[in-house]
């Protein structure tokens, strides 16, 4: 179906000129789990991901409560036709040369994937021996993770964060000129389901002389959505506005655990360090551009008297499409909530489009000094909060550094997190007229 007739049906012919027949709502698959209302994985969606399969890693591709097994498929030639070095991608075991490629090879995989998996299309017997359940397989991180970046992007957490620590004056004088970020530590991302060891480090009590070394005690969590860099870009070669989403693979969820008291001895005067690097976690399905094409909305509408953004980081196409419309939602379990048999209790619900810097805004910035990046680089919103308490994306904030502890359905309360206690990110993209799809979740649990 071409683009123009579905854009007809929802009713938006301009906005939605970019969409193609991948995100018609009437597809389904011959995977029955992936039609099931509320699946995070239908047709419409396609993320990769990289598992164990065998003795060795394959890419595979999320569909309902399956994975297609796409190394193996492509070795047995379901992928025939589109060019040696798809293919050769696909069987890399790791996402990074596929995520090299660009959009010229995206587009055309995904499309065949979807040919593969769709209801009536006649593939069925040939790519089901290389579909396995989900439950059975073991997610790796998608890629070799070169280098991590983390932005501090939400104007909402910045503020409230900055409120806790300088009432009088919350958000500093550069915010909303320059997308703020640290250098984070690559070698210890996780993926999803990885426990989570509770930390050691200095902090001071500000009533005592002297700091202590020791097991943090403000241990927390941060909503974050990662975004993984495509093609690469040559040092010295800034990448404009313009071609920024050309750079961008996918999306995953992101837990950027940090260990307040840590930070807040360590912050001044480089900005975080060791409360942040002993880990962070990543769900195992990477999103693409492509799956989120349906849910572009415009960037965040700047208050007025809001500085413009220099132009470098101004664009048109940005303003109008550069947000992205994610509901993201943090869950707890304790320990004594797992073993009374409780389901999670959720924290909050918030949402990537009140990012105050678009993905875009800062992956150009991120280049602006001629920095290169490299395909399967990480990069991170920051903390996503929304103006609403119920919004809050950590802990930090919801409890107002300690002060207003929450309480559990077992009658446990936490200012800060407990060893035992799960933390469960959770993703998903609605609108009318579109299947929703979803990112899966992000877990992890505080050993000990
Ligand atoms: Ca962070």
């Amino acid at each position: 179906m071409p683009a123009g007739s579905l854009a007809v049906r929802s009713g938006h012919l301009e906005p939605f000129s970019f969409l193609d027949s991948s995100h018609d709502p009437q597809l389904s698959s011959w995977v029955e789990s992936a039609n099931r209302p509320g699946a995070d994985f239908p047709i419409q969606n396609l993320p990769f991901g990289v598992f164990r399969g065998g003795p060795s890693c394959a890419t595979g591709v999320a569909i309902g409560d399956r994975i297609l097994d796409l190394g193996r498929g492509a070795q047995a030639g379901l992928l025939e036709g589109l060019g040696a070095p798809a293919i050769a991608a696909c069987t890399a075991g790791v996402l990074n040369p596929l995520m090299a490629l660009g959009r010229k090879h995206w587009a055309p995989l995904r499309k065949r994937i979807g040919e593969l998996l769709r209801a009536g299309s006649g593939y069925q017997a040939a790519v089901e021996p290389f579909l396995l359940p989900m439950a059975e397989a073991v997610m790796l991180p998608p890629a070799i993770i070169g280098d991590y970046t983390d932005f501090y992007a939400s104007v909402h957490h910045a503020t409230n964060v900055g409120r806790l620590f300088r009432p009088g004056n919350p958000l500093l004088p550069n915010y909303k000129y320059v997308p703020i970020g640290y250098h984070g530590r690559a070698s210890s991302i996780v993926v999803s389901g990885t426990p989570v060891d509770r930390p050691s480090g200095q902090s001071k009590d500000p009533a005592a002389e002297a700091p202590v070394f020791g097991p943090t005690r403000s241990l927390d969590y941060e909503l974050e959505v990662g975004f993984f860099a495509g093609p690469g870009n040559a040092l010295g070669q800034p990448i404009p506005m313009a071609e920024a989403e050309q750079h961008i693979f996918g999306l995953c969820l992101l837990n950027d655990w940090s260990a307040r008291d840590m930070q807040s001895w360590e912050y001044q005067p480089l900005g975080p360090f060791l409360a942040k690097s002993f880990a962070t976690t990543i769900s195992p399905w990477i999103v693409t551009m492509e799956a989120l094409a349906p849910f572009r909305v415009p960037a965040f509408q700047r208050p007025d008297g809001d500085p413009e953004p220099l132009p470098y980081l101004n664009a048109a196409e940005d303003r109008e499409r550069g947000g992205i419309d994610v509901t993201l939602e943090v869950y707890i379990a304790s320990r004594q909530m797992r073993e009374a048999g409780l389901q999670p209790m959720r924290l909050s619900r918030g949402n990537l489009r009140n990012l105050y810097w678009t993905l875009a805004q800062l992956l150009t910035h991120h280049s602006s000094n001629g920095c290169n990046l490299q395909s399967g680089d990480l990069l991170a919103s920051g903390t996503v909060s929304g103006p609403s308490p119920e919004e809050r994306g950590c802990l930090l904030e919801l409890t107002q550094r300690g002060a207003e502890p929450i309480r559990l359905p077992t009658g446990e309360v936490r200012k800060f997190l407990e060893d035992g206690d799960e933390v469960i990110l959770r993703g998903y993209c609605e609108r009318d007229g579109f299947t929703r799809i979803g990112f899966g979740e992000c877990r992890g649990v505080v050993a000990g």
